[in-house]
């Protein structure tokens, strides 16, 4: 053992080495430095502990650090490619933005904006009232505020209307949507005390009647967004949360998760809230997701009354909860897209997958697996018939067809096919069902196609 960490290199030496010329010349010599003698501890540690008994040679330490100093030089956050099908992904960043969006992001970053400056008067502007004039015209609303997310609109609303009060709501709406949002949750901690009437499957209007008092400050309704109560149900309608509002001069909120600004019908969905449309009813408050079906970025989007939303703007709080000025510039141009609705379904990603012509899926795959065929000759590829999600908690039970890529490799298993892919440079995501690799082509992006090719290659090559 002695004899093994006698012969450990020293850093002195290895730094004389070509190979460190090479490292160094790409990266920080500072963080080069810090991972060989952590690469050297390591060989000594491994040594003393008998887990490693030869001296590795010099150009596989240097491999090691070269492999680690990239690692620590590159970002954690990546580009992935979402074979899954599952349009808005929440774990792969929800919705992408439509290229206008984009540049507007990129011009607020690069350049001054008048993000709080009024170009009119020469004086401080409000940064809400950029979009304010888009959504206006989306949803007929009387006023407008952009926030962080739906989560933190919710929890505004609560807190302006209703702090120390009572909010009712059906216990079919007291929802989880996942990544441990809960309503009844962010009802508490909002401040508001929560009064839940109804059951499970069946509320009436009469159950909110029975317990409005005077320390009821706010009517709410909650989209159940990622689940369907189906068969012997009843919700309240927002027709009927608006007459018993306007009768006991209450206000009305609608927390409607995704919500639409544009029908979707065509597509078979029906069960995802026209925004202008609850609006007209008299919903006093709607509140809704910016990065869920309307395809913008992270955001959650308040329209209703002027007197309630001029008070979430007083509201301490919405200080913290603002949105920054990219947000507010991929919002605007995003919302802008809406206004040539056929234009919108090609250009904002998010609608465009939803309708992508599931022959053209078809005509994207067959080429795909044409060529893997040729490239990967111990795998069998196949072309697939698949069936896309919207996601995002929305509409749990719409599913549209798709075509896709069905990887079976000899050499090892669909788990470990599975593992590889996600280990590339740039991660593929896909899934397993009956010992196959499933990729949709619905998600995955034009631009995304020479990089699968290749990754699906590499990841087959020396798996073994
Ligand atoms: C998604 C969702 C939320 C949370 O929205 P985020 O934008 O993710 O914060 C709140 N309420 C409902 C009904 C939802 O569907």
């Amino acid at each position: 053992m002695n004899e093994l960490l006698r012969m450990i290199p020293r850093v002195d030496d290895l730094l004389r080495e070509p190979a460190w010329r090479e490292i160094v010349d790409i990266y920080p010599e500072g963080v080069a430095k810090d991972t060989l003698r952590a690469h050297l501890d390591q060989l000594r540690a491994g040594i003393k502990d008998g887990a490693i008994t030869a001296m590795p040679a010099i150009e596989t330490i240097f491999e090691g650090v070269r492999t680690d100093v990239a690692r620590l030089m590159s970002p954690h956050l990546k580009r992935v490619i979402n074979g899954t099908g599952v349009i808005i992904h929440t774990n792969l960043g929800r919705s992408l933005l439509p290229d206008a969006a984009i540049e507007a992001m990129t011009m607020a970053a690069r350049h001054y904006t008048n993000l709080e400056y009024d170009l009119g008067k020469g004086a401080r502007g409000d940064r809400y009232e950029h979009c304010s004039s888009i959504l206006k015209r989306l949803t007929n609303a009387e006023s407008t505020l952009v926030v962080n997310n739906n989560a933190a609109a919710v929890f505004l609303i609560l807190n302006t209307l209703a702090e120390g009060k009572e909010v009712i709501i059906s216990r079919g709406e007291l929802i989880e949507i996942g990544g441990s949002f809960r309503i009844p949750d962010v009802m508490k901690k909002s401040g508001v005390i929560l009064r839940e009437v109804g059951t499970t499957n069946r509320t009436y209007k009469e159950d909110f009647e029975h317990v409005i008092y005077e320390e009821t400050a706010l009517l709410m309704k909650a989209h159940t967004s990622n689940f369907k109560i189906k068969g012997f149900a009843r919700e309240i309608e927002t027709e009927e949360l608006v007459s018993l509002g306007q009768r006991h001069n209450i206000p009305t909120y609608l927390d409607a998760g995704s919500g639409l600004l544009f029908p979707l019908k065509e597509m078979g969905i029906q069960d995802e809230p026209l925004i202008m449309e609850e609006l007209a009813k008299g919903i006093d408050i709607i509140s809704f997701s910016g990065d869920k079906l309307p395809g913008a970025p992270q955001a959650g989007i308040i329209v209703g009354k002027k007197i309630y939303i001029d008070a979430m703007k007083r509201n301490p709080m919405a200080r913290a909860f603002r949105s920054d000025k990219f947000t507010l510039a991929g919002i605007e141009s995003t919302l802008l897209l809406y206004l040539d609705m056929e234009k919108a379904k090609r250009s904002i990603p998010t609608l465009r997958m939803i309708y992508e012509d599931t022959e053209i899926l078809k005509k994207r795959a067959t080429r795909i697996v044409k060529i893997l065929k040729d490239k990967c000759p111990g795998c069998s590829v196949s072309i697939a018939r698949l069936s896309s999600e919207v996601g995002g908690g929305t509409l749990p039970d719409v599913f549209i067809p798709s075509f896709g890529i069905a990887l079976k490799p000899e050499s090892m298993s669909a788990q470990r096919l599975e593992e590889r892919l996600r280990g590339l440079t740039i991660p593929i995501i896909g899934r397993i069902e009956k010992d196959n690799l499933l990729l949709d082509m619905r998600t995955i992006l034009k631009e995304d196609e020479v990089p699968l090719i290749s990754g699906i290659q590499h990841a087959l090559m020396d798996g073994k």
